[in-house]
């Protein structure tokens, strides 16, 4: 977060280049080709206070500046990401929401994780898919009715799809 101080001390910094090479309002008018750059420390006070006010109205028109070098971090775990990080689109975000512990992902796995073992649990316990692929065809070709096959094959297909 740059203050109205900062950004009044970079202004002044951005015009060392100018003033060297004679590219200033005062070189027109008194025909200076090019002059020591005076430090922040050697203005006056009046000098320094108009260069906040430049800050002030550059970070009122445009406040995208006051957090222009600011760090990218998760928004779940706060986790900071390196510096120069795009917003999105980067590998590294896409890296870090599949570890991220607090990521909203984490729960929704957990939450699959439960369904599945209660359906593997109706189902007589933990079964590989080769086992669930046999019990399928098992119950398609078990004399039972046809309500009790879909709804024990919906099971296995949920397993199927989960895995
Ligand atoms: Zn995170």
């Amino acid at each position: 977060m740059i203050t109205v101080e900062d950004l009044a001390k970079e202004l002044h910094e951005a015009g060392r280049a100018a003033v060297e090479s004679g590219a200033t309002v005062a070189a027109d008018k008194f025909g200076e080709t090019a002059r020591k750059f005076m430090e922040w420390d050697e203005i006056s006070e009046s000098a320094r206070e108009g260069r906040r006010i430049q800050a002030k109205y550059l970070l009122d028109k445009f406040p995208a500046i006051s957090c222009g070098s600011r760090t990218l971090t998760c928004v779940y775990c706060g986790m900071a990401y390196p510096q120069g990080t795009p917003t999105n689109g980067a590998q590294v975000l896409t890296d870090h929401i599949k570890v991220c512990a607090k990521h909203p992902m984490r729960k929704a796995e957990g939450d699959i994780a439960k369904l599945r073992k209660a359906i593997m649990d109706m189902l007589g316990g933990e079964s590989s898919r080769a086992e669930l692929e046999q019990m399928e065809l098992l119950i398609r070709a078990a004399q039972v009715p046809d309500i009790d096959k879909t709804i024990s094959i919906n099971a296995i297909h949920a397993l199927l799809e989960t895995e």
